[in-house]
């Protein structure tokens, strides 16, 4: 054994995965046409595996802005905003940001990654508790490691198991912050939320919600999963990404208490890193006004969402629970999943490819999506497609 021998498992595993001539965890989109399709292994490709909720990637708007941005602010910042100076820009996606959620103040992030590694181990710290639904995204968990905390998991949107193992806190449920996603990107299905804010109510603790795929999707105004389960008052923390149905990078927090102003000073992934380029913040202030302004991109979005759920279902396969944007096609096993995988793409289709260790119940799937840019054709593609190799 040497310090590289570690290795020889994924070389392995990379192998197994790469014996249809493409690996599914590695596939390069030759040529981008538009938000829904590209160009893979030469063939003209419908995306169904993007997180382009929206379809915003190509929104001519965005693309003038970041232009104009590029132009006028440069290339990137070269630094972080403590140690080299705020650009305008970032400030006012902030206010943006708080304004569009209601509260006083938000914080900006790099990505979606960074902003809950920031955000937690900003709040967290030794003798505080966590309460982590236990399919949570990697990040989660992270922060919370990182933070010195006591993690607990409860059982995935399971509101029994969250009030059992808060009971047995006592009287620490108050130093603890219980932490669930909104809608979870890969079965499609979403959290409780109205269960878990009386829940938190109850014991008095603390909620933070991560709407990386929520944001855009749910709610009245988009604002996510806590509007549309009008909890928002009872949500302690939001974070969410800008990389899904805002079509670009970086990550926030949002939150009504005041010491979200704080953070910036205890949160190391906003200290140590370079802020966003100004043509991303740019794109993304005008994605986050089209999101507000444009309600039938959410509404073209369920339409195909319900349209490829429906679909999908009458082929007889076996899907996540809830109808969404995201729809999670459970297969047998990694070897039938994966050779569904290599059809869907030989027949123009692309969808991601979920296998232990990533899954979230060690199930092999296929994650497929929807976007507002889709169109109604397309989706018929997609499900046609399905049909195709599963008759085959
Ligand atoms: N939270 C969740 C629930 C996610 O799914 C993701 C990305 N897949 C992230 C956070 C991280 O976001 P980003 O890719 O913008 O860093």
């Amino acid at each position: 054994m040497h310090l590289l021998s570690k290795f020889d498992e994924v070389a392995a595993t990379r192998r197994q995965l790469s014996q249809g001539g493409i690996d599914p965890t590695d596939v390069e989109m030759e040529q981008m046409i538009s938000a829904t399709e590209a160009v893979i292994r030469g063939r003209r490709t419908i995306l169904a595996g993007t997180n382009n909720y929206l379809g915003l990637t190509f929104d001519p708007e965005c693309i003038a802005a970041g232009q104009a941005a590029l132009e006028t602010e440069g290339t990137g910042t070269t630094g972080s905003r403590m140690a080299n100076g705020n650009y305008h820009s970032h400030r006012a996606l902030e206010l943006e940001l708080a304004q569009f959620y209601g509260v006083n103040d938000a914080m900006v992030f790099s990505t979606g990654y960074s902003a809950n590694i920031g955000t937690l181990t900003a709040l967290l710290a030794p003798g505080d508790c966590v309460m982590l639904d236990a399919d949570a995204h990697a990040s989660l968990y992270d922060g919370c490691r990182m933070s010195g905390a006591d993690v607990y998991r409860f059982k995935h949107n399971d509101v029994e198991s969250l009030d059992n193992r808060l009971r047995r806190l006592e009287d620490r449920a108050s130093r603890t912050l219980i932490i669930t996603e909104g809608l979870y990107s890969i079965l499609g299905d979403h959290a409780p939320l109205a269960e878990f804010a009386e829940v938190k109510r109850r014991y008095g603790a603390f909620l933070f919600v991560d709407e990386a795929h929520s944001l855009g999707i749910y709610g009245d105004h988009g604002r996510g999963l806590a509007e549309e389960a009008g909890v928002e008052a009872d949500v302690d923390f939001i974070v969410g990404t800008f990389s899904k149905s805002l079509g670009s990078t970086g990550g926030f927090c949002v939150s009504h208490h005041d010491v979200v102003k704080l953070f910036r000073y205890a949160s190391r992934p906003y200290i140590f890193t370079a802020s966003p380029c100004p043509s991303v913040i740019a794109t993304t202030r005008v994605a986050l006004r089209l999101l507000q302004q444009r309600p039938e991109l959410r509404e073209r979005l369920w339409r195909n969402a319900r349209s490829l759920y429906e679909g999908l279902a009458g082929l007889g396969l076996t899907l996540g629970p809830d109808m969404s944007p995201v729809v999670g096609v459970r297969f047998a096993d990694r070897d039938q999943a994966l050779g569904v995988w290599h059809q869907l793409l030989d027949a123009g289709v692309y969808t991601n490819l979920i296998a232990p260790p990533a899954s979230p119940d060690g199930s092999s799937l296929l994650r497929v999506s929807t976007s507002a840019a889709h169109t109604a054709s397309q989706v018929d593609e997609i499900v046609t497609a399905f049909s195709v190799v599963l008759a085959g």
